[in-house]
């Protein structure tokens, strides 16, 4: 005998109720155990999975607000950007060189 469930989503924290017809469209569907996130949840990880294929590689606006400072390179003297913001007294390599320096003997 089913019966309807209040579930609290695992994503969002939102309580949801998991519906009689629900239920047995899940059972339809061969899934036994109650979902953890609400439908809206589902749906998003769902559309996240399948446009990357690798959900631990999803981290919005990770790229974009990663800043770049402008440097000149202490060996070559090009001029490059670095992630973190340069020091006074402190050598900064370009991409090039810092991978010369640290390539291990
Ligand atoms: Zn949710
Ligand atoms: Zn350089």
């Amino acid at each position: 005998m089913m019966q309807e469930k209040a579930v609290i989503c695992f994503d969002c924290g939102a309580g949801y109720t998991f519906s009689v017809e629900e239920q047995t469209d899940f059972q339809a569907k061969g899934y036994n155990n109650t979902p953890k996130r609400c439908p809206a949840c589902r749906e998003t990880r769902k559309t996240r999975q399948l446009s990357s294929g690798n959900f631990r590689s999803i981290q919005p606006g990770f790229r974009s607000e990663r800043k770049l400072f402008p440097a000149t390179c202490a060996q070559c003297n090009k001029v490059t950007q670095v992630p973190f913001e340069p020091r006074e007294g402190r050598a900064v390599y370009c991409r090039d060189c810092y991978n010369t320096i640290k390539t291990p003997r």
